[in-house]
C-alpha cells in the first residue's frame, strides 16, 4: 500500500468505528477518575480493556497503587524515529454537581456532545491517542520506527507520579518528539507555555496601637507600596527567537478568538497576579505583618532569572520584606518550525479543511516535562468546552476531525522522518 492509500485506510478506520469511539468515550467518562483524590483504576482499566480487544501489549507503572500510569508501544516493520502520544486519565473534581444539567459521571451522549466531568480535559484527548495507536498498529509491517502511548494518573495535581515519575524512571518514554492532545482548539496547535513563578512576600515591622501611628512604620501601608512597585515586573522587555516572535504573532488574532482578547497581548509579556493579600489583626492596631502572595507568568522565550534580577532591584528599596520562592517552571517550548507543526497543519487541512495557527498555551500541560528534557512536544486537542465549568461536553464532530488530524499526523511524522 502507498502511504497515500493508508492514509485513506486510516480515515476509513476512522469513520467506521466512530459510533465504538463514542461508545468508549462515554464508558471513559463513567469511570470517575477526579483528581483529588485521584484513585484513577477504574478508569486505567477501560483503556487498558481497549488495548486488550487491539490485542496490543501494555504495562502499568504504578509508583502509586491507586493512580497506575500505562505504557504501550509498538514497534513498526522498518528503523525510523521514535513518537510518544500523551494524555491524561485524572479529571478535575466536581463540587457542584447541582449545577449541571446532566449526570457529571454519566456520560450521556445527547446532540452531538458527549457530557461530563473530564471528558474534554481529556478522556477525549487520551482516548484518540490510544485509537491512532490501534490503527497505526494495523498497519505496522510499513510503519517506520516506533510509538509510545502514554497516559497518566497524575496531572491534575502537578504530575510528580505520572508524566515526571515516567520521564524521570523510564526514559524509554522520551522518544524524538511528543503529541499530547490536551484540549485548547483545533484551530490551534501548541508549541509552547508560559512558565510560572510563584513568590511570597512577607513585611514585618514593629507594629503598636492604632492611634500611635509615629511609633512603627505599617506593614500594609508598606505592602500597598511594594505591590505598586511590583507592576515594573509586567513592563519589562521580553526577550523571544524570532521564529517563536512570528508565531505569536501570526497566530494572535485566533489566541484572541479562542481566549476573549487580550490573550495574545499577555502571552508575549510576563504577568503579575497578587492572590493573597493578608494583613493585620484588628481596625485599631497598626499592622506589624502583611504577606502577599504572587503568582507570576513568563513568556516562551524568557527565563525566570530575568524576574528575578527585576525584583532584587526593587526589593532594594523594602528592607522590611523578605522573599521567598514557593514555585517555579520555566516556560518551555519548541520551534514551531519543528516538522511534526507542519504534519498537524496538513493532516487538519486534510481532515477538517482549515488550518491551524501554531501558539502558545496560557495554561500548563505535561508537554512541558518532555521539552524540558530536550524532546520537542507538540499539544493539538479539541475545544476546551466548559472545562472545570458545569456541562463540560465534547462536541463529536469536531472531537473526530481532531482523531482524524492527531492519526494522520502521527503517520506522516513517521514516514517523513524515515525518508529524511
Ligand atoms: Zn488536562
Amino acid at each position: 500500500m502507498t502511504i497515500e492509500a493508508e492514509r485513506a485506510t486510516l480515515l476509513r478506520w476512522i469513520e467506521a468505528e466512530t459510533p465504538a469511539l463514542v461508545a468508549a468515550l462515554a464508558r471513559f467518562t463513567r469511570a470517575a477518575s477526579p483528581n483529588p483524590p485521584g484513585d484513577t483504576r477504574e478508569a486505567t482499566g477501560v483503556l487498558t480493556d481497549a488495548l486488550d480487544r487491539a490485542g496490543l501489549p501494555h504495562r502499568i507503572i504504578a509508583p502509586l497503587a491507586e493512580a497506575p500510569n500505562l505504557v504501550a508501544a509498538i514497534d513498526g516493520g522498518r528503523a525510523g524515529r521514535h513518537l510518544v502520544l500523551n494524555g491524561h486519565i485524572d479529571v478535575f473534581p466536581c463540587d457542584d454537581p447541582q449545577r449541571w444539567t446532566r449526570d457529571p459521571w454519566g456520560g450521556e451522549v445527547v446532540d452531538g456532545r458527549v457530557y461530563g466531568r473530564g471528558v474534554s480535559d481529556m478522556k477525549n484527548g487520551t482516548l484518540a491517542l490510544l485509537f491512532a495507536q490501534v490503527w497505526l498498529s494495523r498497519l505496522a509491517d510499513t510503519l517506520p520506527g516506533r510509538v509510545t502511548f502514554t497516559a497518566v494518573s497524575d496531572e491534575e495535581t502537578g504530575g510528580t507520579w505520572g508524566a515526571q515519575y515516567l520521564v524521570d524512571h523510564h526514559p524509554e518514554v522520551l522518544g524524538d518528539c511528543l503529541l499530547n492532545s490536551e484540549p485548547g482548539a483545533p484551530t490551534t496547535i501548541r508549541f509552547g507555555e508560559k512558565g510560572i513563578l510563584r513568590l511570597a512576600v512577607t513585611i514585618r515591622t514593629p507594629g503598636c496601637h492604632g492611634a500611635y501611628t509615629h511609633k512603627s512604620p505599617s506593614a500594609t501601608r508598606i505592602a500597598a507600596r511594594l505591590v505598586r512597585a511590583m507592576e515594573a515586573i509586567t513592563r519589562l522587555p521580553v526577550a523571544m527567537e524570532p521564529e517563536v516572535a512570528r508565531a505569536l504573532a501570526d497566530g494572535a488574532a485566533e489566541m484572541d478568538r479562542i481566549h476573549l482578547p487580550g490573550a495574545a497581548g499577555v502571552m508575549r509579556q510576563f504577568t503579575l497576579n497578587l492572590g493573597v493579600v493578608r494583613g493585620g489583626a484588628k481596625v485599631n492596631m497598626l499592622p506589624g505583618d502583611c504577606r502577599l502572595e504572587f503568582d507570576i507568568r513568563i513568556p516562551p522565550g524568557e527565563r525566570s532569572a530575568t524576574v528575578r534580577t527585576a525584583l532584587d532591584r526593587i526589593l532594594a528599596d523594602f528592607p522590611e520584606a523578605t522573599l521567598e520562592v514557593t514555585g517555579l517552571s520555566e516556560p518551555t517550548w519548541s520551534s514551531p518550525n519543528h516538522p511534526m507543526v507542519g504534519a498537524l497543519t496538513d493532516a487538519c487541512v486534510a481532515s477538517c479543511g482549515f488550518r491551524p495557527r501554531a501558539i502558545a498555551s496560557l495554561a500548563a500541560t505535561d508537554a512541558r516535562i518532555w521539552r524540558a528534557k530536550g524532546v520537542p512536544a507538540f499539544t493539538y486537542g479539541t475545544t476546551a468546552t466548559n472545562v472545570a465549568m458545569p456541562d463540560e461536553h465534547t462536541d463529536i464532530a469536531e472531537w473526530i476531525g481532531v482523531v482524524k488530524t492527531l492519526t494522520l499526523a502521527a503517520h506522516a511524522w513517521l514516514h517523513a522522518e524515515a525518508a529524511r
